[in-house]
């Protein structure tokens, strides 16, 4: 077994018993960047020697008893929207092409404490606007199952790293389903946790009521470490929350039985793709299996998620993204004439067609005379969706569903049509509406050889129920030989053949 074909939390336990050196994996790791990134374009910035300097130091702080945690000596990349001190962080835009900031992101100090090794930055949607990874400025991501295809986004790069073997884990951020909705193209693990879980302090903001920064792993396992690791209250975010149940792992081993799962009749609807709903049919009966019940309801209001999260992200995007006027920090045009002019140059240039579609409609919604009609509506509408989950989680303990209406389409066949890539986030973007936590588990491969991901959603803060399900899925999943999650195509050679056949390639 290769040592990149370890999940975080194997070869952290390795790393303790002294069987795989610190230094040992993270040359792993950089040799698989160095060998798939062409095919793959998950990073943005590697840092080769900082990661093997990191590496003797996390020895030594693991030989001297400071690094003791379940993830020590891990290397792990972060989303380019999340600060790190002295490394480059640009967001996938222009306008912070050249961005290196002087703190970290309270998520990656904490990262640091646990020991882990970051070994670089990954792509992403500009500004974490997209469902594609393709509106970065910089590089297109593709998909390590097969490189024809998206890796979802807007946390691409992060879940492609992972599912390429380039990294054990990752941080990603989620607004939408940006760490949902690609961990589910990439067959990776990913949650989006309870709002206020997971510190904002240094994720440069795109909707600040609806972000959060969340793990994503090759198992649900490494996903609840991971998130033991960055759940933490932080005095810096104002709304973080104090919680004192963030043994995530504890979770694992009990046993679902007695859960009660629920699937809203309206996420099986017409438009569903028929690989994803034999996808979420196969964990329900998994979950029955292991104790379970699972009884279909409806949720009601989902015609009004897509519209009312565009409403207040956009909102929101356009009034975090004033910061960026040339000014201060970031790009500048090189020719202008006068202020006004200077920030028009720098703001036209800087930013991309998506931020500026953004931008629009959040200005439009907030000016005078449409602020009530569509903006103040839109948050009464939010009010009634998390009422809607409310009343769910009265009768249910978990809500299954799809983590996107499709496997990951092919590359270059999305941006065409901003309305078309909006509606794919019906599935995703009222979990952030509502503040709720939600898990991304893979779930099947299907005839093309691209994995189909599904969602379990817990009320707030109950993660555990999630990893709980979320585990029992997995085992079931391993049970019956599905064990294709570790071996993308790309990563092994042979993507055209496997693409053609979806059958598994040797390494
Ligand atoms: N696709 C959604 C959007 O573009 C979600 C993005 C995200 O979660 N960051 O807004």
């Amino acid at each position: 077994m290769h040592i990149t074909d370890h999940t975080a939390t194997e070869l952290a336990e390795k790393i303790k018993l002294g069987e795989i050196g610190v230094t040992e994996a993270v040359k792993a790791s950089l040799e698989r960047i160095g060998a798939s990134e062409r095919a793959v374009g998950a990073f943005l910035t590697v840092e080769p020697e900082k990661a093997l300097e990191r590496a003797r130091e996390v020895e030594d702080g693991i030989r001297s008893g400071r690094y003791a945690g379940p993830l020590a000596g891990v290397p792990v990349a972060v989303k380019d929207n999340i600060c790190t001190n002295g490394t480059r962080t640009t967001c996938a835009s222009r306008i912070l092409e050249n961005f290196v900031p002087f703190y970290d992101a309270t998520a990656v100090k904490l990262l640091e404490d646990a020991g882990m090794v970051i070994l670089g930055k990954t792509n992403m949607d500009e500004f974490a606007m997209g469902s594609t990874t393709e509106t970065s400025a910089f590089a297109v991501t593709k998909n390590p199952w097969n490189t024809g295809h998206v890796p979802g986004g807007s946390s691409g790069g992060s879940c492609a790293a992972v599912a390429a073997g380039e990294c054990f884990a990752a941080l990603g951020s989620d607004t939408g389903g940006s760490i949902r909705q690609p961990s589910s193209y990439c067959g990776v693990a990913g949650i989006k946790p309870t709002y206020g879980t997971v510190s904002r302090y240094g994720l440069i903001a795109y909707a600040s009521s609806l972000d959060q920064i969340g793990p994503i792993g090759r198992s649900v396992s490494d996903c609840a470490a991971l998130l033991s690791v960055i759940a933490a209250h932080d005095e810096k975010d104002s709304t973080s929350v104090k919680r004192g149940d963030t043994d995530f792992m504890s979770a694992l081993g009990d046993s679902p039985r007695g859960l009660r799962i629920g699937i809203p009749n309206e996420y099986l609807s017409d438009g569903l793709d028929p690989d994803v709903r034999d996808a979420v049919g196969r964990a329900a009966e998994w979950l029955k299996d292991a104790g379970a019940t699972v009884d279909c309801f409806d949720l009601g209001l989902m015609e009004y998620t897509i519209p009312t999260y565009y409403v207040i992200a956009s909102a929101e995007a356009s009034s975090n993204l004033e910061r960026f006027d040339g000014v201060k920090y970031g790009y500048r045009a090189a020719e202008y004439e006068g202020l006004h002019d200077m920030y028009k140059r720098s703001r036209s240039e800087g930013f991309g067609e998506e931020v500026k579609r953004r931008i629009m409609l959040g200005s439009f919604v907030l000016s005078s005379g449409y602020y009530d009609a569509y903006y103040l509506k839109a948050l009464r509408v939010k009010a009634l969706i998390k009422r809607a989950f409310d009343d769910a989680f009265s009768r249910f303990d978990i809500i299954l569903g799809p983590a996107a209406p499709t496997a990951a389409p092919k590359l270059g066949t999305s941006l065409s049509d901003p309305m078309k890539m909006y509606l794919s986030d019906i599935y995703t973007v009222a979990v952030n509406l509502a503040g709720l936590p939600g898990l991304s588990v893979p779930c099947t491969v299907n005839g093309l050889g691209l994995p189909v991901g599904v969602q379990l959603i817990g009320d707030c803060f109950a993660e555990k129920k999630l990893f709980t399900a979320g585990a029992a899925i997995e085992a079931a999943r391993a049970a019956d030989g599905e064990t294709r999650f570790t071996r993308p195509v790309s990563v092994c050679g042979g993507a055209e053949e496997a693409a053609h056949t979806g059958k598994e390639c040797a390494r």
